[in-house]
């Protein structure tokens, strides 16, 4: 059985207004019931099924909309109009006349929106759909009881609903499965009868837990069984609990809220969980990279270099790195500032990584404006030939720094290793130093240049 739409009251002395309205909400799913003025609304209200939610008009004759409000709100009418659970019915305004004053006045008497006429298409459903849904997300528990006894479910019904929990009625499993795989996390427990028609009690847990995959939803058992045994292969199938009938309502609301609110924590304490570990990723993830350029940095660079080596030595792949240094970078300080500096620093990187390989090669700052790129399954020939390309790229490319063209050259030191020749010994200390020593020979020999 369907859960039965939400009731809203529209409150307005223009039929337009009302007729809009409606349509509207209609649209929505929601039921509405109209009021042409105040006092039409009060005995409405008190007299009708419960409200979800009131739109009030502020100009109306007899009874404006803040009248109504606050008579809404206070004794002894604000006892009849509670919605489920004992909440207050949210109030809206809609009015054509907004200002400060009003809103102050109507939000202390309860109001939870003010919407201005004439409002655009959709403006209002998406209004009230908004609080409705966050009024259920933190209060609103949603049961679903599977029996095939009218009875049974009825009396159920009446013992839960009269504390505000919404129920959802199956007359057997299959229903029931139904009704949960359409709403998933919207049910927070299920009570099921045993014995029912098409699919039992047994099976209905069963396939909760094993096809949907809801392993947490608390499923309590309502049952006239007293076998121990028979009561124990419950919790084989995945009950969490049962209750053998008759029971007491007490116990029946008692248990559903221990184990509704058991389920929420949990939840709540797995999404923390979850949420932590995406920030130790990130911190961890940040923790390698360098602030200013936002290349890997001196910490990543020790660690996984380690790891390129191994790989290249496991599949006999060559491996190549270069270390790069822009020439007289201090006198770019010393000439632009350092604040440029650390521009043409941001900048050469970017040129660096536009030229290699994004799913292989990586950059990482070595120091100040000394970077290594690493190139796996290169060989130092096709390294050299990338260090070329780099060397003419920056040489050709002045940088811009605020209005100013800052003309950079920097120097290159290649080393590696080709697959044939991994048999000899390779640490990343071999290789970086001697990717250093090349980059040495390049500074003494008059920079801009490659060697290696
Ligand atoms: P060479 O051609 O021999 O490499 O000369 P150089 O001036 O580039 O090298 P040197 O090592 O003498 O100076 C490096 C300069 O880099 C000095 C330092 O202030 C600057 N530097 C290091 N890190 C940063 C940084 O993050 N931002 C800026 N703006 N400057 C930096
Ligand atoms: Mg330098
Ligand atoms: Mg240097």
């Amino acid at each position: 059985m369907a859960v039965a739409a939400k009731r809203i009251m529209i409150v307005d002395d223009s039929r337009t207004m009302r007729m809009q309205l409606r349509e509207e909400l209609e649209e929505g799913g929601y039921e509405v019931i109209e009021a042409t003025n105040g006092l039409e609304a009060i005995c409405r209200a008190a007299s009708g099924a419960p409200l979800d939610l009131i739109t009030l008009d502020i100009e109306m004759p007899k009874m404006g909309g803040f009248e109504t409000c606050k008579k809404l709100r206070s004794p002894p009418y604000s006892k009849f109009i509670c919605c489920d659970g004992g909440r207050q019915v949210p109030i809206i305004f809609i009015t054509g006349n907004d200002n400060i004053e009003d809103r102050r006045k109507g939000f202390r008497l309860g109001a939870v929106d003010f919407i201005l006429k004439p409002f655009n298409e959709g403006e209002i459903l998406s209004a009230v759909n908004k609080i409705l849904e966050e009024q259920g997300a933190d209060a609103e528990i949603v049961a679903l009881v599977a029996d095939d006894s009218r009875v049974a479910r009825k009396i159920a019904v009446g013992c839960l609903s009269r504390e505000g929990i919404r129920v959802l009625e199956a007359e057997d499993g299959a229903k029931a499965y139904e009704i949960i795989a359409d709403r998933k996390e919207q049910v927070d427990i299920v009570l099921s009868d045993v014995i029912m028609p098409i699919m039992d009690g047994k099976a209905l847990c069963r396939k909760i837990r094993e096809e949907l995959s809801m392993v947490d939803i608390p499923v309590i058992f309502l049952t006239a069984i007293t076998d121990l045994s028979e009561l124990t292969e419950l919790f084989r199938v995945g009950a969490t609990d049962y209750l053998v009938k008759p029971f007491a309502k007490e116990e029946l609301l008692a248990r559903v809220l221990v184990h509704v609110e058991r389920n929420r924590i949990q939840k709540q304490l797995r999404d923390t969980i979850e949420q932590l570990k995406e920030a130790n990723e990130t911190i961890r993830q940040l923790s390698m990279i360098d602030p200013l350029t936002c290349c890997y940095n001196r910490g990543y660079l020790n660690e996984q270099i380690n790891k390129e080596i191994k790989r290249s030595l496991r599949y006999g792949s060559p491996l190549s790195a270069i270390i790069c240094d822009i020439d007289h970078f201090k006198k770019v300080n010393d000439t632009f500032g350092h604040q440029c500096g650390d521009e043409v620093l941001i900048e050469f990187v970017k040129i660096i990584q536009n030229a290699v390989r994004k799913d292989l090669d990586w950059v990482a700052r070595y120091g100040g404006e000394e970077f290594v790129i690493v190139l796996p399954e290169t060989s130092p020939g096709n390294a050299r030939i990338l260090a070329k390309r780099l060397q003419s790229e920056i040489e050709q490319n002045p940088i811009r720094c605020l209005d100013k063209s800052i003309s950079i050259t920097a120097s290159f030191g290649v080393a590696g290793f080709d697959g044939a020749a991994l048999g000899e010994e390779v640490s990343p200390d071999r290789l970086l130093s001697m990717a250093d020593a090349n980059l040495y020979t390049a500074k003494q020999e008059g920079r801009n240049r490659v060697v290696g």
